[in-house]
């Protein structure tokens, strides 16, 4: 108590024995009973969360990827090209970082049944990397044919969380079994990922994700009047809501996160809905030299190449193959069900101390080892359909950063 507090304190009470001195002494009214404090439970409470910095200027990357999403979901077929038997391996959509194990497991089985001593994988992305692996592990020798390594190929320029059923089928399309098939993929690579959890770099993490909402979760929300509305499909067939995704995820709650709604007195954020969830996501750099580490250490080697057509297949000394070229796949084996899901991440500094995601406005921030993502959401899963520009589009991602620095603006200066 300072000596101000004091003094005021010892004057107010000064006036009460003071009076009592002079006078005859009313009785003081009894002082109100304490009222029970209601506080959220240990566990629910907010955590101190550090500030997003989040401004234009600090961007220091931007990455444009195309999702290599099949409308039948991903092709796991075998074709005999010559005398060799290719086993699919592409066409994972916004999913090929969830779901690679267990497609690598399902068509590695396949490869197996010619007992191969050597396999060839086409491809070093995160489906290609996973295939390799897996075929180690079950005792073939291995040889990656590949265009480019991994930090160059596609699946470097993702987003990189647990999205198992994200752009991975079109309901009026995907296989009558599909979603068995899915959910044994889901299954087996949630499983693969447990070692990893833990590891130097933290490789694969988990992260609290914040939802934040102006009005109820799941109403209409205040719509952004600068979003160019989307415009209509070009061709039939094309999905038109977000709807016409397949969707599985119902399969596998009980394996991820349930959302918590945040009520007012646990929700850390000055906007008026909150809820969270802890999801899994990947940290690019760490968890693709760990795995590229393995690789070599299992005595695989790689081979600098690029295919032109099928037919080259038939000339590796591997008679059998597995082809992971992800969205290179619609060209090179003229594939019409590979469809083009443009993204674009932007790349603020890192900030270690930010430990957690959000997603506001149609705004997704995620904070990883190699940089704060930003991702523009606009129009859902629709965004991005049909779009294989490649280029750049820095509005986009300052758009979107805008949107986070007017949301940290809004806390208060001196939070009491
Ligand atoms: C913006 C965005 C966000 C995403 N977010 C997520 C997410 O949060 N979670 C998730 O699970 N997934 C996500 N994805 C999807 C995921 O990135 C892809 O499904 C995955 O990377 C596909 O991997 P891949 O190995 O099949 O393809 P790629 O990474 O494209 O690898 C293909 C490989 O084949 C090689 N190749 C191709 N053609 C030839 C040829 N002719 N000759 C020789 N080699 C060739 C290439 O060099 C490369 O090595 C996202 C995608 C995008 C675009």
């Amino acid at each position: 108590m300072d000596r101000r507090h004091l003094l005021k304190n010892s004057l107010a009470l000064g006036g009460v024995f003071g009076l009592g001195g002079c006078a005859a002494t009313p009785v003081p009214p009894a002082p109100p009973a304490p009222q029970p404090v209601s506080t959220p439970p240990l566990m629910d409470r907010p955590p101190v969360l550090a500030a997003v910095r989040a401004h234009p200027d600090r961007f220091f990357d931007f990455k444009v990827c195309l999702r290599p999403f099949r409308t039948k979901g991903p092709n796991l077929d075998v074709e005999q090209i010559g005398d060799a038997m290719v086993v699919h391996n592409y066409g994972h959509g916004g999913s090929g970082w969830s779901l690679s194990w267990g497609s690598a497991e399902m068509a590695v089985q396949k490869a197996l049944v010619r007992s191969p001593r050597e396999i060839a994988v086409i491809g070093s992305g995160i489906v290609g990397l996973t295939s390799a692996i897996t075929a180690q592990r079950a005792g073939a020798q291995v040889t990656i044919y590949t265009r480019e390594l991994l930090p160059r190929t596609r699946s470097v320029r993702a987003n990189g969380s647990w999205t198992p059923d994200s752009r991975i089928a079109l309901t009026s399309e995907a296989p009558a079994n599909f979603g068995d098939t899915w959910e044994q993929m889901a299954r087996i690579s949630w499983k693969n990922f447990r070692p990893y959890l833990g590891m130097a770099g933290n490789p694969i993490a988990f992260a609290d994700h914040y939802y934040l909402t102006d009005a109820p979760r799941g109403t209409p929300q205040p719509v952004d009047a600068t979003v160019p509305p989307l415009p209509p499909p070009s061709w039939t067939g094309a999905p038109t809501s977000g709807e016409d995704f397949a969707k599985y995820s119902d399969r596998i709650r009980d394996i991820t996160s349930h959302p918590q709604v945040l009520t007012p007195d646990i929700n850390p954020f000055p906007v008026k809905y909150a809820s969270r969830s802890t999801n899994l996501f990947f940290n690019f750099t760490e968890y693709g030299h760990l795995l590229t580490t393995e690789f070599f250490a299992r005595g695989g080697k790689i081979v600098m190449r690029d295919f032109h057509s099928p037919a080259e297949l038939a000339h590796l000394p591997q008679k059998v193959v597995i082809n992971c070229p992800g969205f290179a796949a619609r060209d090179w084996w003229k594939d019409k069900a590979m469809v083009p899901v443009r993204g674009q991440t932007g790349w603020l500094i890192p900030q270690p101390e930010v430990n957690y995601g959000l997603t506001y406005r149609n705004v997704q921030i995620l904070s990883k080892s190699d940089g704060i993502m930003v991702i523009a959401l606009e129009n859902g899963e629709l965004k991005g359909y049909n779009n294989s520009d490649e280029s750049v589009n820095r509005a986009e991602s300052e758009r979107a950063v805008k949107v986070i620095e007017d949301l940290f603006a809004r806390f208060p200066v001196n939070p009491a």
